[in-house]
């Protein structure tokens, strides 16, 4: 079988060929050319490009279907070479930046929200990609190759800014190796040249793997998956709570370093009538007591799947305000693509039961 060209650092390709720059040349042609077809590599020898089509794939993920919100995201469905399906959420928000001369610039920001396994293990009461199980960890190059085709597929100039979200599908941290591998692939200078310090992390908070991640001095941004301030109600929305409770996930927070000018973000899945009451947003305030925290309230996104409901928007507002007064750091998440379920495992749900029906009518 074919490797999958997007799996390799740029150290490695230059272990492999000779001489060592035509490493550079492919990155360049993968990564700022956004090129799929080595046929294409102009400046590549004959030979080369004989023996890269021979050993490697460039294309390795094929787009399913692509849906469009009316806030301007993208949720992109992908199926893999083995024929599983996970998806990528392509997030435009406006940004506004001042001059020099403080004249307001009006620009744009893109985020794109990245998968890390198809499915996942964790088991959130919440979350659909929960309700499918766990299939696979995504390959280093089907995490790179995520980037590379939203880029693309929106035209993207190659110096244009973008934020990595590790927020799609899957657990980043049970998929240790090739998701630290990806963010090093995607952070090459030759290449993609997304900045560690772009690159965020999200884990439900698997304590050891946090640590891990920490020791590896990787410059990634970090977001906790909270959601609730005490253990017994955590446990029953993220069973892994059992293992690492809440206490020992802020130990292993307070062992990661973090930028003096960065944050770690907790993000607070708001659920009515469970944990949406000012007692909690009280309790938050304590146990985030001296951790350098920003906190990111999202409002829960109904699917057929699940038995909760969305909040009052005026219950979160009050949170936040909450804890805005008390002087910590709170956002309320925009709701973007909400109109396309873009969150969480939501599409491919839909896509798998559109498969169901028509397997039962032919
Ligand atoms: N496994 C990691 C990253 C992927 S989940 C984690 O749990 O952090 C990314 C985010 O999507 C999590 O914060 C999760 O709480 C959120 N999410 C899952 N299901 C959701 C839903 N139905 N509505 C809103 N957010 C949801
Ligand atoms: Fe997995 Fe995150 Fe969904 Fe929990 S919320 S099941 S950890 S993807």
């Amino acid at each position: 079988m074919k490797q999958n060209i997007y799996d390799y650092t740029l150290k490695e390709l230059e272990e492999m060929f000779s001489p060592s720059f035509r490493a550079k040349q492919i990155y360049h042609w993968l990564y700022v050319r956004y090129e799929q077809d080595f046929a294409k590599m102009d400046n590549l020898p004959k030979s080369l490009k004989q023996e890269l089509l021979e050993n490697f794939q460039v294309q390795n993920l094929s787009l399913i279907t692509k849906q469009v919100s009316i806030d301007g995201s993208q949720k992109y469905l992908f199926r893999t070479h083995d024929g599983l399906s996970f998806e990528s959420v392509f997030i435009k928000m406006r940004d506004k930046k001042l001059d020099e001369n403080g004249k307001v610039l009006e620009g744009e920001k893109y985020t794109f929200c990245l998968s890390s396994q198809v499915g996942c293990k964790v088991g959130c009461a919440f979350c659909s990609t929960a309700k499918g199980g766990f299939v696979r960890n995504l390959s280093a190059g089907e995490i790179v190759e995520q980037v590379v085709q939203l880029k693309k597929d929106n035209g993207l100039a190659p110096e244009k800014r973008v934020n990595l979200v590790y927020m799609g599908m899957g657990e980043p941290l049970d998929n240790f190796a090739n998701v630290t591998k990806a963010i090093r692939i995607i952070a090459e200078l030759e290449g993609l040249s997304i900045s560690t310090r772009r690159q965020t992390i999200s884990t439900s908070g698997i304590a050891p793997k946090i640590k891990q991640l920490g020791e590896l001095g990787l410059g990634v941004q970090l977001a906790i998956s909270l959601h609730a301030v005490d253990d017994a109600l955590r446990t029953r929305l993220i069973p892994m709570n059992k293992a690492y409770n809440i206490e020992q996930v802020l130990d292993a927070v307070r062992s990661f370093p973090v930028d003096l000018r960065k944050r770690v973000m907790f993000e607070y899945l708001v659920i009515k009538g469970v944990n949406d009451d000012l007692q909690s947003a009280k309790k938050l305030l304590k146990l985030l007591n001296g951790i350098r925290a920003k906190v990111n309230l999202i409002s829960f996104n109904p699917h057929q799947e699940s038995e909760f409901e969305r909040p009052d928007e005026q219950k979160v507002k009050e949170f936040a305000d909450f804890l805005i007064q008390k002087g910590l750091l709170c956002t309320i998440r925009e709701s973007k693509g909400i109109d396309i379920s873009a969150a969480c495992g939501q599409l491919r749900e839909e896509e798998k039961k559109f498969h169901m029906k028509h397997l039962r009518e032919g």
